[in-house]
């Protein structure tokens, strides 16, 4: 086994140990909320928002963005779960903000392998072959965190499968503080 594998079994093995009455939690959130946010390692919306585990739902992928697919899981944790209000929440020194579809594409086309980032931005550095099949991806790049935190609150805001009286709040997130900071015209978009 890889030492990242014995290491998470290890922790697995401490957590598991005392689970306590956490086998009891019923599957629908406690606290009726969702947070759509990035999957970046720095972000621990446990932590930042003061969550254990049964309160919220919590939905992540690259850049937090309302994909097809995080709508689809916001759908659910309504329709089905219960949630009543929802973050999304961006954050300050996202990857997302560090390539377009373009550079994307074109380090794939050349290699599989990790790229590196240097002055001048991303580099191909790995062996080939790539492959095309990048190009058919929309990856949902950042420009501008207000912008896409924005853009993606009115995203769910128009979607026809979200309920009018769900609100959707727009937050960045300083990765240099740990704050939350609103972003008033995304929650002005998202309110219910
Ligand atoms: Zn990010």
């Amino acid at each position: 086994m890889t030492k990242v594998r014995d290491e998470v079994l290890a922790a697995n093995e401490d957590y598991a140990g005392s689970f306590g009455d956490k086998a009891g939690l019923p599957m629908p959130p406690a606290r009726r909320f969702a947070i759509l946010t990035c999957m970046d390692a720095r972000l621990d919306p446990a932590k930042f928002a003061g969550l254990a585990e049964g309160d919220a739902h919590v939905i992540r992928n690259a850049g937090g963005r309302a994909s097809d697919d995080a709508i689809r899981s916001l759908v659910i944790s309504h329709k089905l779960l219960g949630t009543k209000e929802w973050f999304v929440v961006h954050h300050t020194d996202c990857g997302m903000e560090t390539f377009t579809d373009e550079i994307m594409r074109g380090l794939l086309r050349q290699s599989l392998d990790t790229a590196e980032i240097g002055p001048d931005g991303w580099k191909g550095v790995g062996q080939g072959p790539g492959s095309t099949a990048g190009d058919h991806i929309d990856w949902l790049t950042i420009s501008d965190q207000a912008e896409s935190v924005t853009a993606d609150v009115k995203r769910i805001r128009a979607h026809p499968l979200v309920p009018q009286d769900v609100p959707v709040y727009g937050y960045i997130y300083d990765v240099r503080s740990g704050r939350l900071i609103e972003v008033p015209e995304a929650t002005e978009a998202g309110k219910a």
